[in-house]
């Protein structure tokens, strides 16, 4: 089964592309957050960020870097919102990367990122040397 986005990218079910390359294509969200809500993804099907080899991650990011301009600029945007939801629990609902491009303006309303979290964490800095080593020895 594939995912709804690579339906769309086949044409089998209608959106709003807004940019294509050989890799990647750009499209509006359905439901969108903001207008000019666009979503960015690698026309081949990877569930997670880390599943996106070098080379196609590289020409994401070139797409995301061409498309927060074109999309800030189409609407007259105060800023962007660029994020992933990386994984289920995170609030990912579709199993295709999926780069969302959020315009957003003063007082609309919406938070920053550091809004997605729940309760944050009271670490102690000995807590936090042992992550900062763990994730240092797996980078
Ligand atoms: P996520 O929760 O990060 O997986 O986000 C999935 C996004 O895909 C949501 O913002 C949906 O509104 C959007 N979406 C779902 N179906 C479509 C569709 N057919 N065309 C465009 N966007 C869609």
């Amino acid at each position: 089964m594939s995912t709804i986005f690579s339906q769309i990218i086949e044409g089998e079910i209608p959106a709003r592309i807004v940019y294509e390359d050989e890799t990647t294509v750009a499209f509006l969200d359905a439901n969108p957050l903001a207008p000019g809500h666009t979503l960015v993804v690698p026309r081949d099907e990877y569930e997670r960020l880390n599943d996106v080899p070098d080379d196609v991650a590289t020409d994401l990011y070139a797409t995301i870097h061409r498309m927060v301009p074109a999309v800030e600029d189409a609407v007259d945007a105060d800023a962007t919102t660029v994020a992933f939801n990386n994984g289920e629990a995170a609030g990912q609902e579709v199993p295709h990367v999926h780069c969302h491009i959020v315009p957003r303006f003063e007082g609309d309303g919406g938070g920053p990122i550091h809004a997605v979290a729940g309760e944050r964490p009271d670490l102690a800095d000995d807590e936090l040397d042992d992550i900062a080593a763990d994730i240092e020895s797996r980078a």
